[in-house]
């Protein structure tokens, strides 16, 4: 089975680099220069890149890095200039004998893909740790119905989005729901991580069912509280959603 070793970029972005021997495959490098001196750093060949949506920070390494590494099979939305490989839903990945399944998960974008294979699932900016990309091209309904499909997926699966934000969006899970214990752990173990230096991610999916205020929207308590910032009664999962998202934007 293949490693996945997060390296850093930008100020709290993730490239996630699966490795099998030497090769290497890369989920969103935004940037290249951190994810080239990881690969030569192990004597890694970049052999392919995963590109979830077309924002520079999950992007915007990919010209310097095709320079090195020409042959490297760059897969994402047909759109993006540097995606040799443009997938959509439902297409599939072969690297190194392992398969992956592309899911379309319009919201945070229009373009938005995942990638999920090995109970391993990319996600981008579409979840995050105890939270979900803000809608910057989709409805609240399209991103509610991306995150039901996620939800969907075996609760092992572990979840590997583009950036830190975790013990931020905790601060606002409990804020949603200040008596749910589940939460309460969660930021106490994050916050040891956070201190440690070491990432929060990847999150399972079951965690993310118990602590993530986005995938609880037919939860009583989570209604209540959008219900209270609404003034009004909300039991639409999807009013719920919207209001939350809302909220979420104005947080600090
Ligand atoms: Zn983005």
């Amino acid at each position: 089975m293949f490693t996945i070793t997060p390296v850093r970029a930008f100020a709290d972005n993730y490239i996630w680099v699966l490795q099998q021997g030497t090769g290497a495959l890369a989920v969103d490098p935004g940037e290249a220069a951190p994810l080239i001196a990881f690969l030569e750093h192990g004597g890694l060949a970049l052999q392919g890149i995963l590109i979830t949506h077309h924002h520079a920070d999950h992007c915007g390494g990919l010209a310097e890095l095709l320079q090195r590494w020409p042959q490297a099979r760059v897969y994402g939305p047909a759109t993006i200039s540097g995606v040799n490989q443009p997938v959509a839903e439902g297409g599939r990945i072969d690297w190194q004998g392992y398969q992956f399944e592309v899911l379309a998960l319009p919201g945070h974008t229009l373009d938005h893909l995942a990638y999920y294979g090995h109970g391993q699932l990319f996600c981008g900016d579409t979840l995050f740790g105890a939270g979900c990309g803000r809608l910057f091209e989709g409805s609240p309904a399209q991103m509610l119905a991306s995150l039901d499909k996620l939800a969907a997926l075996p609760d092992t699966t572990r979840f590997y989005p583009a950036h830190e934000y975790t013990l931020s969006n905790l601060k606002f899970a409990l804020a949603v729901e200040p008596d749910n214990d589940e939460i309460q752990l969660r930021q106490l173990l994050d916050q040891k991580q956070i201190a440690m230096g070491l990432p929060t991610l990847p999150t399972e999916l079951g965690l993310e069912k118990t602590t993530n205020p986005f995938m609880r929207c037919s939860k009583p308590a989570v209604q209540q509280q959008a219900s209270r910032q609404a003034g009004q009664a909300l039991q639409d999962r999807l009013q719920v959603f919207t209001v939350l998202r809302e909220w979420k934007n104005n947080f600090r």
